[in-house]
């Protein structure tokens, strides 16, 4: 496999300076991109390549996208690949690799290449062209070349008839509307393109404009209201880092009624989210779509810009390792939903809910004593991102455990300063330091929390980072006046097994490590016929088990593979839901101070 790194100049932000100083190194590509028949779902590319007098020049396509750590084979939508000289003469191109073609140049100062792109995947990171609009990113959308020269990237748009607008957190490229510049080609792949008839709704903070962008609202979702809480959120984030990272900034939410509703994907100036459009009429919903906006948010300076060391500049045809994804998501997790809740848009039970869901998520995760959370990053690309029926033995999700680390951190250096410091100080401590070009590594982020708390965090890292010890819940619980909520068992079975409905059949799909399914011998994929001989229906499984005790040892017959097989499994005891946080009731006075530091700082 070919691995080049693209540019060896990337900006932290599309400083114009920087912009300048490629553009003058290399002579920029130049996309048309046209929808003559958008119902078609085709997005019709030209591109004017520079071949600065090489008999040939190689051309690559992204496999994956930064920030979802996955190798997705966007090449795999390209056809019609053509090439020809200024004249309009037919030039060779040879594939060479899945993503690579070599265009023979015939001693052409430029070439334009054309390509089609089938866009019909609504997903945060893929392109989605219909008859009233398009989505389009980046990486599946745009060839460059393969090689080591930072060149600006320049974009116009002929937009299919009747749509109105496009929109991008792009620089503007003089010359008329739909003309964009990107100073290189990772800004290029970092800024998604909406073009069509959206409901914009635009609000300033600190001179600066945002722009919530809805394709689809139906006259359901309610871009109004949105647009409003959106502003108080972008207001409490700049409250906590002390300033906006960007010039602009666009809120894309695209609306897909509940088919992938619920994700997001971060940028340096603007974040892509699937939505379902129903999200604003439950406060359930429209809570966590607020939390959703607000972890993409907090990714314009935690990831974007303080990033770790191997997240940028970006290697486009190879996966990305890095130890560090548990402070890029866990903790970018913790602050979004504490910047909700900061912003006055959830009261403080909703908080310590979401805050709860993370920590029993975790303790109820057999894979949190095999997997630690450093490995757990390094290894998203082949365990996260791909998970099976035993994941949840053998991993652990870096966005939960590095939640409740954030959490346990933060409670951590507010204990060791009396108050004086927090979190909060160590990511802005860390974005001064580290939101450069190089980024930081593991040491790095340990040394500004180190420094911060002026106290040791080794043995904390060793045991919870790098470590898979159980975590240790005393100091966050005593920092801030909290408690479990008390819990007694509701006398149910428990058999540790998961199933589902198949059409009637009771299929098994999950089995825990230390459960009395492990135990009996089941397998995934077992259908379960009877308990003690007696037919059980599948949707009858829950009701079955209601007639049984603790301790009670009963003979289950499953089919598998098509043999019969008579399994005895002696039940256990439905754990109790134990991890639910709460105020306690004898906190004391210094306690509640430091809650209410927590929870209200602005105050
Ligand atoms: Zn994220």
């Amino acid at each position: 496999m070919v691995a080049l790194l693209l540019a060896l100049v990337t900006a932290q932000s599309a400083a114009p300076a920087v912009a300048q100083t490629a553009a003058a190194a290399a002579q920029p590509i130049r996309y048309t991109l046209s929808f003559p028949a958008p119902q078609t779902h085709y997005i019709e590319v030209a591109a004017a390549v520079p071949t600065d007098g090489r008999p040939q020049i190689e051309l690559m396509m992204p496999v994956w996208t930064p920030g979802s750590y996955l190798v997705r084979e966007y090449e795999r939508n390209i056809e019609a690949v053509t090439a020809a000289d200024p004249d309009g003469g037919a030039l060779a191109v040879q594939k060479t690799d899945k993503n690579h073609w070599r265009v023979t140049t015939g001693g052409a100062a430029s070439v334009t290449v054309k390509y089609r792109v089938y866009a019909h995947e609504m997903s945060v990171r893929t392109n989605w062209v219909e008859a009233g609009f398009a989505l389009l990113n980046g990486a599946p959308t745009f060839m460059t070349l393969a090689e080591l020269t930072p060149r600006a990237h320049e974009v116009i748009i002929n937009p299919a008839t009747g749509w109105k607008r496009s929109l991008t957190g792009l620089p503007a490229m003089p010359g008329g509307d739909h003309r964009y510049r990107a100073p290189d080609f990772d800004t290029l792949v970092d800024s998604p393109i909406v073009i069509g008839n959206p409901a914009v709704y635009e609000f300033e903070v600190d001179g600066k404009k945002h722009y919530l962008v809805n394709e689809g609202e139906g006259g359901i979702f309610d871009g109004a209201r949105a647009a409003k809480d959106v502003e108080t959120l972008v207001r409490e984030h700049r409250r906590m880092w002390g300033s906006l990272p960007y010039d602009k900034y666009y809120f894309f939410n695209m609306m897909t009624l509940t088919t992938e509703g619920g994700n997001g994907l971060e940028h340096k100036n603007s974040q892509m989210l699937t939505t379902n459009r129903f999200a604003t009429r439950t406060h359930r919903a429209y809570l966590g779509w607020l939390e959703l906006v607000s972890h993409e948010f907090f990714h314009a300076w935690n990831v974007k810009r303080l990033r770790p060391v191997e997240l940028g500049p970006f290697n486009y045809e190879d996966e990305v390792l890095t130890r560090s994804l548990w402070i890029s998501e866990g903790v970018t997790d913790y602050y979004g939903e504490m910047a909700v809740h900061r912003a006055g848009l959830s009261n403080d039970t909703e908080f310590f809910d979401a805050l709860s869901d993370h920590i029993e998520e975790l303790q109820t995760t057999p894979g949190r004593l095999v997997q630690s959370v450093e490995m757990a990053s390094y290894d998203a690309w082949i365990k996260y991102y791909r998970p099976d029926e035993n994941s949840i033995n053998v991993s652990v999700s870096y966005y939960t455990k590095g939640a409740v680390l954030g959490f346990l951190l933060d409670a951590k250096i507010r204990k060791a300063t009396s108050g004086a410091k927090s979190l909060d100080d160590v990511m802005r401590a860390a974005f001064q330091k580290f939101s450069g070009a190089r980024g930081f590594t593991p040491d790095d982020f340990r040394g500004v929390a180190e420094q911060v708390s002026d106290t040791s965090l080794r043995g904390f890292w060793s045991d919870a980072i790098e470590g898979t010890a159980e975590l240790d819940y005393a100091e966050v619980l005593d920092t801030f006046g909290l408690r479990f909520k008390p819990t007694t068992s509701n006398g149910r079975v428990w058999t540790g097994l998961s199933t589902r409905n198949d059409a009637g059949r009771l299929v098994v799909t999950q089995i825990r490590r230390d459960s009395p399914g492990l135990a009996a011998g089941v397998n995934v994929d077992d259908e379960i016929l009877a308990i003690d001989e007696l037919r059980v229906r599948a949707d009858r499984w829950d009701n079955r088990l209601d007639q049984y005790k603790p301790g009670d040892t009963v003979t289950l017959l499953v089919a598998r593979r098509e043999h019969l097989t008579r399994l005895p499994m002696t039940f256990a005891t439905d754990p109790p839901r134990q991890w639910r946080l709460e105020e306690s009731p004898a906190a004391t006075e210094s306690q509640k101070q430091q809650l209410s530091r927590w929870l209200r700082p602005a105050t």
